[in-house]
């Protein structure tokens, strides 16, 4: 049979085996999970659950009868967790047969690119039997998948069921971008009350946060819209309005979530209801479904619904007349550094300039290598990638989007740049800041020139947003005392 012309049910049978049974048998890579809630588990579909649990698998396995990842069970022979298919004892999956799409791919993968932009096609070297030796067959493999999955049928498969997509692992090898795949799950995962995030939003955006009355001196950071803007390029925004509140929603690779809490004047219960039906309607039971950035003020009033609440990172909030002055013995070390940078520089500051483009640029490679070459956890590379895209948008559309920029220069060379925003008339947030760190004490000088600069416009606080989880960030943030760092929660729902 042809794969390029069989349909859904027909692939099931046909898709071949790419890796031998006596791989399989001396591996324990597949089918076992080490956390309950592996991003890994299988997908079935609802026409796939309805095969598994004719063979005997009990249906409370699958949240959502119409597709769903399987919950795991407890592995009993050893650490971690099974498919509920798989038999420990003789390792072998007990539904093979008809066991889902997603297992029958396997060791190719489908999975969003790390933009969470394009879907692709590709191998994974988890897979012993594919680190090992490569065979060549597997391009041509690939081909006929890549084939199907171009078909009407092959599309409407995967659109109908838009998790059989994997987040992006860099431990699975790229064998090909899938467009047609991409722009079908795109045009089918959209709602259409939800509009793109562009600069012609930000009035809206600053006109519902007003009217909700959210913006306070210590409200998150995020409760403006650069804050949001800058990462459009690499996560899509959308926002909808829905009975006078704004919903604003993200589309990761795993699925919508909300950066934060719905904006508007009406009860916040409500709105938070409204918002997970739509989560749960466009991702279904996963728990990637989520309200970010919730102040500890919205918590309270939220308690004792059907809400859960992890913390979140929180912004360090200062007093900006400490950082503008340094003085004490508590900021002796930052004191010293600043010291020591006006002592060897002659830094000149001005605003930043359209011209400036390519130079901060070059400065933020030049600096996120300096970064990448010091101790640099993984979250922390990731990160430094993620960024440089926020930083071109700043540097490009600054002005349009309320952020105001500053550039250091020593011998006329551009050796730090910031970017901010008033939260309020007496809040200043610092959203991005680069400086040279071959400069001793430059990046504690352009730091203590931006409190000094604020507090001179009227700002009473600093905002330094909040330390990504990041040990390194943390230890530097917390080093310049903050006065408070602020209460901030992640809401979700209890899945099924
Ligand atoms: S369905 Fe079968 S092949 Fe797929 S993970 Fe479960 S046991 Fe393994």
């Amino acid at each position: 049979m042809d794969l390029a012309t069989a349909d859904s049910s027909q692939m099931l049978n046909v898709l071949p085996q790419l890796v031998p049974g006596s791989a399989c048998a001396q591996c324990d890579v597949c089918c076992r999970f080490p956390e309950v809630d592996s991003f890994l588990r299988p997908y079935f579909t609802g026409q796939e659950i309805g095969a598994a649990t004719a063979q005997g698998m009990p249906e409370s396995f699958f949240p959502d009868t119409s597709g769903s990842q399987v919950g795991l069970v407890k592995n009993p022979v050893g650490d971690g967790y099974l498919c509920p298919a798989f038999d420990a004892e003789s390792g072998r999956c007990g539904i093979y047969e008809v066991r889902p799409l997603d297992c029958r791919l396997y060791p190719l993968a489908l999975m969003w690119d790390a933009s969470g932009r394009d879907v692709l096609l590709g191998w994974d070297t988890k897979c012993p039997f594919m680190r090992d030796a490569i065979p060549g067959t597997i391009h041509d493999h690939a081909e006929s998948i890549a084939d199907w999955l171009a078909t009407e049928t092959g599309l409407e498969t995967i659109a109908a069921h838009p998790r059989l997509i994997g987040r992006f692992q860099d431990d699975v090898i790229v064998l090909k971008q899938l467009p047609h795949l991409t722009a079908r799950v795109r045009a089918r995962r959209v709602d259409p009350r939800l509009h793109p995030l562009t600069l012609s939003d930000a009035p809206r955006f600053a006109s519902a946060l007003n009217q909700a009355q959210m913006l306070r001196d210590d409200a998150p950071a995020a409760f403006a819209f650069p804050y949001h803007y800058v990462w459009t390029s690499l996560l899509p925004y959308r926002w909808m309005e829905s009975d006078r509140t704004l919903f604003l929603f993200a589309d990761s690779p795993d699925g919508w979530f909300m950066p934060l809490p719905p904006i508007g004047a009406g009860p916040l219960a409500h709105a938070v209801e409204q918002a997970f039906a739509m989560m749960q309607s466009w991702n279904g039971p996963s728990p990637v479904s989520r309200i970010e950035h919730v102040p500890e003020l919205q918590r309270r009033l939220l308690e004792g619904d059907r809400n859960q609440f992890r913390r979140k990172e929180g912004d360090y909030l200062y007093s900006v007349a400490a950082l503008a002055d340094l003085a004490g013995d508590h900021y002796k070390s930052q004191r010293a550094l600043c010291n020591r940078a006006a002592r060897e520089q002659t830094i000149s500051i001005r605003p930043y300039h359209a011209d400036d483009q390519a130079d901060c640029a070059q400065l933020y490679r030049r600096w996120a290598d300096q970064k990448r070459s010091g101790a640099l956890d993984q979250m922390g590379a990731l990160l430094l990638e993620d960024a440089q895209a926020a930083h071109v948008r700043a540097f490009r559309e600054h002005a349009r989007i309320g952020l105001s920029g500053t550039v250091a220069r020593i011998n006329e060379e551009i050796v730090a740049y910031t970017f901010g925003y008033w939260l309020t008339a007496h809040t200043w947030c610092v959203l991005l800041e680069v400086a040279d760190r071959s400069i001793p004490g430059l990046a504690q000088w352009v730091f203590r020139e931006t409190c000094r600069s604020a507090m001179a416009q009227g700002a009473l606080h600093i905002n330094a947003m909040d330390d990504a989880g990041l040990p390194g960030l943390r230890a530097t943030k917390s080093a310049y005392r903050p006065s408070i760092v602020l209460d901030t929660w992640i809401i979700t729902r209890m899945t099924a």
